[in-house]
């Protein structure tokens, strides 16, 4: 059997003229994620989309509820606009659902009604009934059938909602959020400096929302960390992949950069040094793959080495602007995204980040820039980069859907 769902497109409303190119971007976005996984159709209506998929409707739910720009979307059923058929059809629709409930352990009656709502929107005003019209006719329709149903329209435990179009009316009965936001692709092309941690995919996954492709740059440091913690970010990145149709992982071998900077430069500072390396590798990086700017997964003052004081000197070896969407954030509130986006298992997997190796007894908390650049003048910042931008390796992943790890 055929299913209908409908997709709202979120604040590209608020557009003015560039609408049709930020509409045109979440349809190529829909079109890619759905094609590996599910058979269907497009059909692009005013501010929203139909997918009409064969069979299960479930996969393309879970999918198209993931992605940025996505407002919310419904299974629907379709009527004839006239309030005869239209009114037939809802009371089709709520046996069905009461059906359901039927099933269920404790099933509506006349001792314990179930309180419904009926909500109408005329997206057609030329409509001859207004909306609380119609709502009323349908609602009365719907007390005289069923027993066991009483109107409230605050508390509903069952809303009917009904969309007047220009050619046919929409009936459903579930609104599914999405992230909202911009769909990717509508902002430009950001490198997120990725750890396999909790805080970078949130990061990323932000950017994302806020329409911004993002390529993953990780730093490694075999032999002394192993594998597993390369196949994590890996992992990650896979995960991702459901919210934007290419994910790029670049992961570049750092060990080098870090003897050096434990054989030459003061202990306290290491950790503000490798993140200053870090820097001029996502430099090279960025200018190779067209981003216009770093991100990364800092959240001020949440551990020893993010205060002010680091992140500036950190920030002065970055040639581009440096995005830093959770540095306002708890660490609560950063957990509880990544929970949703369901990254969170994977990062809290216990395998180890290059940052952590040579780590500092006691990390300085107040790095002054001029100290930085005086010790780094032991280095060949030149080579230790030029050497790990040469050895970075690529992966490519297409759009990526699995049902694990949604919440
Ligand atoms: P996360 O949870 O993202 O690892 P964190 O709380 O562990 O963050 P730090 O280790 O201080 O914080 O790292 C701060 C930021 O530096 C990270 O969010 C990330 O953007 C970047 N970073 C740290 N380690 C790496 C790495 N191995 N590869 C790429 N970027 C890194
Ligand atoms: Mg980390």
């Amino acid at each position: 059997m055929a299913h209908t769902l409908v997709v709202r497109f979120a604040e590209i409303t608020l557009k003015g003229r560039n609408r049709g190119l930020f509409e045109q971007q979440l349809i190529r976005n829909v079109e890619a994620h759905l094609r590996p996984y599910v058979a269907h159709r497009l059909q692009r209506g005013t501010a929203r989309l139909l997918v009409e998929v064969e069979d299960d409707p479930h996969t393309a739910i879970e999918i198209l509820r993931g992605l940025p720009g996505v407002a919310n979307l419904s299974l629907a059923e379709f009527a004839p606009r006239e309030p005869e058929p239209l009114a037939e059809a809802v009371l089709a629709h709520v046996g069905r659902q009461l059906g359901a409930r039927r099933r269920e352990a404790s099933p509506p009656s006349a001792e314990r009604p179930l309180a419904f709502r009926v909500v109408v929107s005329r997206k057609d005003k030329r409509y001859p009934l207004t909306s609380m019209e119609l709502a009323a006719r349908l609602g009365e329709a719907l007390l005289r059938r069923f027993e066991g149903l009483r109107v409230d329209l605050t508390h509903p435990e069952l809303t009917v909602w009904v969309e007047i179009w220009e050619d046919r009316a929409a009936i459903y009965a579930d609104k599914i959020a999405g992230p909202g936001g911009l769909a990717v692709g509508s902002s430009g092309k950001v490198l997120c400096l990725f750890s396999g941690g909790i805080d970078s995919p949130v990061a990323a996954y932000l950017m994302m929302t806020r329409g911004a492709p993002v390529v993953f740059l990780n730093f490694h440091s075999f032999p002394y960390i192993g594998e597993r913690s390369k196949e994590k970010v890996h992992e990650l990145a896979r995960h991702l992949a459901r919210f934007q149709p290419k994910s790029r992982l670049c992961v570049a071998p750092f060990a080098k950069t870090q003897e050096a900077i434990r054989d030459r430069c003061p202990e306290g500072l290491r950790t503000v040094l490798y993140r200053r390396m870090m820097n001029r590798v996502a430099n090279r990086l960025a200018a190779r793959e067209g981003a216009l700017a770093l991100v990364t997964g800092e959240s001020l003052g949440q551990v020893a080495s993010q205060t002010l004081h680091n992140i500036r000197v950190i920030a002065e070896t970055a040639e581009l602007p440096v995005l830093q969407p959770l540095i306002g954030m708890s660490k609560t509130e950063i957990i509880a995204i990544a929970r949703r986006i369901g990254t969170y298992p994977i990062s809290i997997q216990p395998y180890p980040d290059c940052c952590t190796l040579f780590q500092p007894r006691h990390p300085d908390t107040h790095a002054k820039p001029d100290r930085a650049a005086h010790f780094e003048a032991a280095l060949d910042i030149e080579a230790l980069v030029e050497e790990c931008v040469a050895s970075v390796e690529v992966t490519d992943y297409g759009p990526l859907y699995s049902p694990r790890g949604w919440s």
